[in-house]
């Protein structure tokens, strides 16, 4: 009697237990290709696109990229969840352990980088979380959810490929901004076209119409070709050179002459001489006396000229101790044994790859 009773306990505590359980873990979902739309958040177009971009880097490197949307996690951890659809299906090579799942659960509001063994050191948890922080999140927000994986499936092969998750962030920030309905090409046109306006507006002050100021006669604006026996020698280098443009006004009267100057195209590269004044003191060498090493600093003269009077100046610089660069293992990746697609035709399987719980998530 009593150990009938214990026994329907025992029974009844399993049955709750497996109940319990039932409830709380949400199924594996069949994965059907690389990009798996349970969610319903791409277009036939984006799927496609995405599923032959992943395939293709799998082609390339062995490293199995995969796409799952869910509605909801039911209940279930993000985490929990990922590694389990992870291992379940086993993604990446055995032995490899080459798979990454991005997952994202749409009620939930959660994404999650499940990252595979094999390629931790790669896609390292802080890369992954990068590029769910500021690269699909934003997206997210707005309920771009195709675009946002889009872009975070990008990042993801950029990033394994050997690239840098900052390069990947910035290339998707940047497409973003470009999307955001051209405002900021509106921009770039208008800036454009006020530095357009100004130009014309100083063109048109430039050559407007002169009354003489000792004559009182109107003035007319000399070409170019006859401009020089109104300017001194300086003048006539510093319109060489470029640095100053200078424009001559005469009236009908003899002697009635005004020089206005412009700066030049050039008028960056030169500094006011000290000794003559013109605009053509510029610097025409740099050399090292002696060179920096390991253990001290070294230094050199940079030397200016001007070019209308001829005046020579050097002035000493230091330069700064060599420091020696520390080795790093770089970041590139590759691929050690061949890969053999066992899915030819662009079928689905998984290859036998685990992951220990890498990565990163995000919710927003
Ligand atoms: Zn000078």
């Amino acid at each position: 009697m009593k150990s009938g009773m214990t026994g329907t306990c025992v029974v009844w505590l399993v049955v709750g237990i497996v109940i319990a359980m039932s409830a709380a873990a949400k199924d594996v979902p069949h994965l059907y290709a690389r990009v798996n739309d349970y969610g319903g958040v791409f277009s036939d177009d984006l799927a496609k696109t995405i599923e032959t971009q992943l395939a293709v880097h799998e082609n390339a490197t062995g490293n199995q990229v995969v796409v799952l949307t869910v509605p909801s996690l039911e209940g279930e951890r993000l985490e929990r969840y990922a590694n389990e659809v992870f291992n379940t299906w086993g993604l990446g090579q055995k032995g490899l352990d080459n798979g990454v799942l991005l997952l994202l659960a749409l009620q939930d509001r959660k994404v999650r980088i499940e990252v595979g063994y094999g390629l931790e050191g790669i896609l390292t948890d802080a890369a992954a979380s990068r590029i769910i922080r500021e690269i699909m999140i934003p997206y997210f927000r707005k309920s771009e959810y195709g675009k946002g994986v889009h872009e975070g499936a990008k990042a993801v092969i950029d990033v394994l490929k050997g690239g840098s998750v900052d390069i990947a962030v910035r290339g998707s920030s940047l497409r973003r901004m470009l999307d955001r309905d051209y405002t900021i090409l509106w921009w770039i046109l208008l800036v454009i076209s006020i530095i357009i306006w100004i130009s014309l507006f100083r063109r048109y002050r430039r050559n407007r119409p002169r009354v003489s100021k000792k004559s009182g006669l109107t003035m007319y604006k000399l070409p170019e070709e006859h401009e020089d026996k109104h300017l001194n020698k300086g003048q006539q280098k510093e319109e060489q050179i470029g640095s100053v443009d200078y424009d001559v006004w005469v009236s009908d009267e003899a002697g009635d002459i005004k020089v206005i100057a412009y700066r030049n195209y050039w008028s960056w590269k030169f500094k006011k001489c000290m000794k003559c004044d013109h605009l053509s003191y510029r610097k025409t060498r740099t050399y090292i006396k002696k060179a920096p090493t390991y253990s001290r600093s070294g230094y050199g003269f940079r030397e200016y000229k001007c070019v209308v009077c001829g005046f020579t100046k050097e002035e000493r610089y230091t330069i700064d101790m060599l420091v020696r660069a520390s080795r790093s293992s770089g970041g590139g990746f590759s691929s050690g044994g061949g890969f053999s697609s066992s899915s030819g035709g662009g079928g689905f399987s998984g290859g036998g790859g685990s992951s220990g719980g890498g990565g990163a998530s995000g919710s927003w």
